[in-house]
């Protein structure tokens, strides 16, 4: 079915007493809601909530702080994807507060888009140590499993690791009491780690969830599949994306990711720590741990729940605030001056809805 005939679907379903939240996790579906314009098209009754899934707005400040002073005392070239590289943490007047700003200062920093390119680029700095500092989820992890597994990795190539699993954030916010009554699960990461992994918000939890993908059709198919259900008090899963999405994932990818990774807990910038959310090298890899390699400072550090002054960042991702309820959004904060992680990254809510033209 067409992305028109499926709205109109859900244009057509009765209205309840009460609004339905629909939360969806991923940044690049807050990305295509917005612009899409879908919370203007769907009846007032359905409320789109964002969630926590922008990698970069979640990435401890203590790890950020701990990548700008690797670059700054240590005689190495360090890389990161490119929106990581303006975010903000809180540091003393006079110290770099971005990994921009320990540039600037003469660190050897520089932006990737992907990591396929840090091979080729730790090869033609030899012997110069080159840190890959990944912020991501699954969908990121896989390809850097993928690189740790090649015969011929290049000696020189260590990993300061800040890599997130999406489920157990969801869990998190689910134990502390859903403010949602639906949701859509990411179809990137369900890519590789399988639609079974969301079963548990259907079972354990009771809520609808549907795994979708980033285009108008396969994300109103998940929408309509989740207003349905929780319309009729029923939980379940569906899986609007099943060109892409098996119902156990991509076995290659995930041995991978086991062979490379340890699950650990790990702490959240805004949220704070989440069992088993965060990966670690395993010993098979140990040697290529930038963090036991090139060692730094940073015990006064403890700031990973926390959020510059003023900026709710936290409570958006925790999907308790919209971008727009933030005092500081448009005024003290825009993308062009930052004040927390969600006005930086691509992916983070305050960025997407005010490139989208959302004013307040
Ligand atoms: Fe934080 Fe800026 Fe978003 Fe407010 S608008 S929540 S200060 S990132």
């Amino acid at each position: 079915m067409n992305a028109r005939d499926t709205l109109a679907r859900i244009q057509a379903l009765p209205a309840p007493l009460r609004p339905i939240r629909v939360l969806n996790v991923c940044g690049g579906h807050e990305r295509s809601i917005t612009e899409l314009g879908l919370r203007s098209l769907l009846p007032d009754w359905v409320q789109l909530i964002p969630g926590p899934g922008c990698p970069v707005c979640v990435c401890p400040e203590e790890a950020i702080h701990q990548a700008i002073q690797m670059a700054l005392l240590h005689p190495l070239t360090l890389v990161a994807f490119g929106d990581m590289l303006r975010v903000p943490v809180n540091l003393n007047k006079g110290e770099a507060n971005s990994l921009a700003a320990a540039r600037a200062q003469g660190a050897d920093i520089r932006p990737i888009a992907s990591p396929l390119e840090v091979i080729a680029l730790a090869r033609s700095l030899a012997p110069r140590p080159l840190v890959f500092f990944v912020a991501g989820f699954e969908t990121t992890l896989a390809p850097v499993a993928a690189m740790l597994a090649e015969a011929d990795l290049p000696a020189n190539l260590f990993l300061q690791l800040a890599g997130r699993r999406t489920w157990p954030a969801v869990e998190f916010l689910l134990q502390a009491g859903s403010s949602f009554e639906a949701m859509i699960a990411p179809g990137h990461v369900a890519a590789i780690m399988g639609a079974n992994e969301w079963r548990f918000v259907a079972e354990k939890y009771a809520l609808p969830v549907a795994v979708a993908g980033f285009a108008a059709d396969t994300l109103l198919t998940g929408l309509h599949a989740v207003l349905r259900h929780a319309l009729r008090h029923e939980a379940a899963l569906d899986n609007a994306y099943p060109a892409v999405v098996k119902a156990d994932g991509n076995p290659q990818a995930q041995a991978l990711l086991a062979k490379a990774f340890d699950i650990v807990d790990a702490p959240w910038r805004g949220i704070g720590s989440i069992p088993a959310s965060g990966y670690r090298l395993t010993s098979l890899h140990a040697a290529r741990d930038a963090s036991l390699q090139f060692p730094v400072a940073i015990s006064g550090h403890k700031r990973s729940g926390q959020m510059p002054a003023g900026c709710d960042c936290a409570a958006v991702l925790l999907a308790h605030k919209r971008p727009s309820e933030c005092r500081l959004y448009g005024r003290a904060c825009t993308p062009e001056s930052p004040i927390g992680p969600c006005m930086v990254s691509d992916e983070g809510a305050c960025h997407i809805w005010w490139r989208a033209g959302e004013r307040v």
